[in-house]
């Protein structure tokens, strides 16, 4: 692994800045434009330093055209330009990163986000230094100085250190363009989901803002007249003491919201938290459910029951709450059978909403890492680790058959009489099919390789004669 050169002294000379948090080919956040947060964190620290900063979505404005090129001029007369990857949205970055190169050699490129802290030397051959982990720590020295290699960002251990996010830094951002404002009010998760890249990039000790400070950034924002709000918050209620006072100060305040988060189903033990909630605007909540199948969700390493989910959904109906139960797919434990009593549960239990992902391997997961020793990835076309692709060998079904499988469940689900969003589904539907025209016509052609099926056979053999 190559590590960072000595840097040379730092020059506090005032740079311009460009971050860009490049899209994906399809995802969710290009309908409900829900720009990252970041990227808006490091570029308030530099902003806060005199830099002259702007962030670039891609979920709002497409900044590369791979014909065309880099298609924002102030991009390429920058002195540093800061790009933010996730696994699905490697490749587009990188191919960002080249050609801002190509354009402007002077510029200086840094690479950072969840992908390429788990894979810093791939980033590299893109960049001039990356910045794994949080990169707030080390921003300043990642742009003020020459280092080059990799930079390895420290954990915010205090996150009220954090600026207010300036919205204003989004380039082509106006208030009616987000259904959805972002806000964060933690950070790690206590759990440890084999799937989950989460903890190798935030950790697992829950770090959370003060619900202070939480307050001032909400009061700001509905002052400048937004309304609506997303906690992206991996784990909205992890500390529930701590999430009851942050709701009891906004009922203290009058701050008069709708929002939406994430959090895990044990949010329903708590009838006085899902009170409180109710009472604040909370609106939907998105739920890590993954699966129905039991034998999965040890493999998950979820730590939750079939009953818990259940129970969940009924209490958050009850507190007129909307459930959107998120389901991952394709685990080892996983069968036709599973994906049956996946849609015989929608049927009975009617969350509002639903999600079914496939499950892929993220680098740095302890998943990705299995899949890799077992020769089980058959593509490293980061493009297509979205949730939407199968990227691996599945043991039960061809990768055809789970795409298939998966694919049917959300035309289930969303022809079910008492849901209203089938148009939007077929639109969806549609848009995926266009873009993956190629993955389509190749995918029936993979294959599961012998060695595999025989091992499930000899393995299937040894649990008959047990
Ligand atoms: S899936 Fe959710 S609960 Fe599990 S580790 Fe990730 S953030 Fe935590």
């Amino acid at each position: 692994m190559t590590t960072a050169q000595p840097a040379r002294p730092s020059h506090a000379k005032r740079q311009k800045v460009s971050f860009i948090e490049p899209c994906a080919d399809f995802n969710g956040y290009n309908l409900v434009r829900l720009p990252l947060l970041g990227h808006l964190y490091l570029g308030a620290i530099l902003k806060r330093n005199g830099h002259d900063v702007r962030c670039y979505s891609e979920n709002l404005r497409r900044v590369y055209h791979h014909r065309r090129g880099i298609t924002e001029k102030r991009i390429l007369e920058s002195d540093a330009v800061g790009i933010s990857i996730m696994t699905p949205t490697a490749n587009r970055g990188y191919a960002i990163a080249d050609a801002v190169r190509k354009a402007n050699p002077k510029v200086r490129i840094i690479i950072g986000g969840s992908h390429a802290t788990a894979l810093p030397d791939e980033a590299l051959r893109h960049a001039d230094a990356v910045v794994t982990g949080e990169g707030e720590s080390k921003i300043l020295e990642a742009v003020n100085s020459d280092t080059k290699g990799i930079i390895r960002g420290e954990r915010v251990q205090n996150l009220d250190d954090l600026p207010i996010v300036d919205l204003k830094l989004l380039q082509g951002f106006r208030p009616k363009l987000l259904r959805l404002t972002p806000i964060a009010t933690s950070r790690g998760c206590p759990f440890d989901c084999s799937f989950c890249s989460v903890t190798q990039m935030f950790g697992r000790r829950y770090r959370f803002r003060s619900n202070e400070l939480v307050l001032e950034e909400l009061e700001r924002r509905t002052k400048a007249g937004f309304t609506n709000f997303f906690f992206y918050d991996d784990n909205f209620a992890a500390d529930k003491t701590r999430t009851k006072k942050l709701l009891e100060g906004m009922l203290r305040r009058n701050i008069h919201i709708y929002w939406a988060c994430q959090a895990r189903v044990d949010i329903a033990r708590d009838d006085e938290l899902l009170d409180l909630m109710r009472r604040t605007g909370c609106v939907t909540v998105a739920l890590g459910v993954e699966s129905v199948n039991p034998r999965t969700l040890v493999d998950y390493n979820k730590k939750q029951s079939v009953t818990d989910v259940v129970n969940c959904i009924v209490k958050l109906k009850a507190h007129e709450i909307r459930a959107l139960c998120m389901f991952v797919m394709g685990s080892d434990s996983d069968t036709s059978l599973t994906v049956r009593e996946t849609v015989r549960f929608l049927k009975r239990w009617k969350p509002r909403y639903a999600q079914f992902s496939i499950l892929f391997p993220i680098p740095g997961t302890r998943f990705y890492d299995r899949m890799l020793r077992e020769k089980r990835i058959w593509t490293r076309n980061w493009s297509l680790y979205d949730g939407s692709h199968v990227v691996t060998y599945p043991k039960n079904f061809t990768p055809i058959q789970l795409l298939d499988q998966v694919r049917w469940i959300w035309k289930q689900f969303y022809s079910m009489p008492w849901l209203t969003g089938y148009s939007v589904f077929r639109y969806f539907l549609w848009k995926w099919e266009r873009i993956n025209k190629k993955y389509l016509l190749y995918l029936p052609t993979v294959k599961t390789p012998k060695r595999l099926t025989q091992a499930d056979a000899l393995v299937a053999a040894s649990e008959r004669s047990a």
